[in-house]
């Protein structure tokens, strides 16, 4: 199969740009449009992995509104991360003391990797994203490739059906349509000079079309500048806003200027629903992704067996400067890392790829970080994957090297205001994204890793 593929592949890479530029698998490249890095051979992966990965995610999804409308146990928890961290700080300073009960909506992507071990696969989740999860409109488009480069081939009954975009706007549609008030809009928070552009545009010209939702793109600044309270609610040019859905605000560098952090605080202190808000934001820091995997404090926000399925799906997270047994040895995690770097992943509490130290990188890092800054860091063990044979299309260039890969499950969950039951906790499709396997970073967009589809068996 595979030698018969590397022999085709000049064919497939054609069919498969064609079908990018027909079907807007794209981005912005250095001010030009180019297509996204894509497979031309979908990457085989057990069931159970995939079926873990689903389970565990609404359980995860459950656990996350729990802990964000703890408004005490989230501040204490995070209060020295907080004093280490400038950006979550200042995230944090946007929740106002008595925030308006609103309904929730959370757009998610949980993601996870197969650990290999003893020839058993099990999912591992990496982190769950609760702002900004990008990329499910190319994700359906790129198993709809799939399909296109296959046609008739057997083992297209076993790729795995994803219709993760359309679903996604369709959430976002109906919730609009439930709450909206009378010529109400949507905005899109985006940042300047956006390379995901056409993903957005997906979303937002379903909403336009099929549900008629006056959807509009904007940016923190502008909100900022143009964005007024009227008796509660958020006015955007004059028009009263719904829903606010955030492509943005998940780095500092979303945020050059006052107005930015402005906006935040509007969008807080109004009844417009915010995906996600500064609370949900705050439970999605690394920080507290290493707190929720503490088994004590886990089973105070969720039930006995569902902690035993979202402990079975975590690696060993710590605190830097945190005292835990490893490998029979009881040492700060420091310590562990420092002997032990190709086994440990720091992370610093940001979003969108290329924060993270690995190996040298790490324990340089490691040797510098004072104990107060240490303190919004985290260390996670390393996923050890098994390698795959990998072909894809990446800037007209079909590569060809051993893998690594990385499933997120996407999310729509929605509540009414104040209540613990969602009204709907729903799983909306995958994104699969493989890359080199000498390559530590998963991020599409900067070409790390290509979008990828699961077949399953
Ligand atoms: P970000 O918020 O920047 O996306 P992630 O936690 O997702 O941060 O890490 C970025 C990438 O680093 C992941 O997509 C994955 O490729 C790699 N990575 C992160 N944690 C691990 C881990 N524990 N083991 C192996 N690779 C990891
Ligand atoms: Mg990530």
């Amino acid at each position: 199969m595979h030698e018969q593929l590397a022999e085709g592949a000049a064919r497939l890479a054609s069919e498969a740009r064609e079908f990018a530029i027909c079907h807007g698998i794209l981005r912005y490249r250095e001010g030009r449009i180019a297509h996204l890095p894509l497979t031309l051979l979908p990457c085989w992966l057990p069931r159970a992995f995939v079926e873990q990965g689903r389970q565990a995610t609404l359980v995860f999804n459950r656990l996350y509104h729990a802990v964000a409308t703890q408004r005490d146990f989230l501040e204490e928890q995070l209060g020295a991360a907080l004093a280490g961290d400038e950006f979550l700080r200042r995230l944090h300073d946007c929740w106002p003391r008595t925030a308006p009960l609103k309904p929730i909506l959370y757009l998610t992507r949980n993601d996870f990797m197969p650990a290999w071990n003893d020839g058993h696969c099990s999912a591992r989740q990496v982190e769950a994203n609760l702002i900004a999860a990008s990329l499910g409109v190319m994700s359906e488009r790129v198993t709809a490739l799939v399909r296109h480069l296959y046609q008739g081939q057997s083992w297209l009954k076993d790729l795995l059906p994803n219709h993760s975009g359309t679903n996604l706007a369709n959430a976002m549609g109906r919730v609009f349509q439930r709450y909206r008030q009378g010529d109400s809009q949507m905005l899109f928070i985006i940042p300047a000079g956006e390379a995901n552009a056409f993903d957005q545009l997906g979303l937002l010209s379903r909403l336009r079309i099929e549900f008629e939702v006056p959807a509009v793109r904007t940016s923190l600044q502008e909100l900022g500048q143009l964005g007024e309270l009227r008796g509660g609610d958020l006015y955007f040019r004059g028009r009263r806003v719904t829903l606010v859905y955030f492509r943005a605000g998940y780095t500092p560098d979303h945020y050059p200027d006052p107005e930015c952090w402005q906006a935040r605080r509007l969008i807080e202190e109004s009844s417009a629903i915010s995906v996600p808000s500064v609370a949900t934001q705050l439970v999605n820091s690394k920080k507290m992704q290493q707190i929720l995997a503490q088994p004590e404090i886990l089973r105070r926000f969720v039930e006995e067996e569902e902690a035993r399925l979202l402990l079975e799906a975590q690696m060993v997270l710590a605190g830097v400067d945190q005292e835990i047994e490893w490998r029979g040895q009881r040492a700060p995690a420091r310590q562990h890392a420092l002997s032990h770097p190709e086994a440990w992943v720091l992370k610093p509490s940001r979003e969108g790829g290329g924060n993270n130290y690995f190996g040298q990188e790490l324990a340089h890092q490691l040797r510098q970080l004072s104990p107060a800054s240490a303190s919004s860091y985290i260390l996670m063990e390393t996923i050890q994957q098994r390698p795959f044979r990998g072909i894809r299309l990446s800037q007209d260039q079909v590569l060809d090297s051993p893998c690594l890969t990385e499933m997120g499950h996407y999310t729509a969950c929605c509540l009414e205001p104040g209540s613990s039951e969602p009204v709907f906790n729903e799983l909306l499709g995958t994104l699969l994204r493989s890359k080199d396997c000498t390559s530590q970073e998963a991020f599409v967009l900067g070409d790390h890793s290509y979008l990828d589809a699961p077949v399953l068996f």
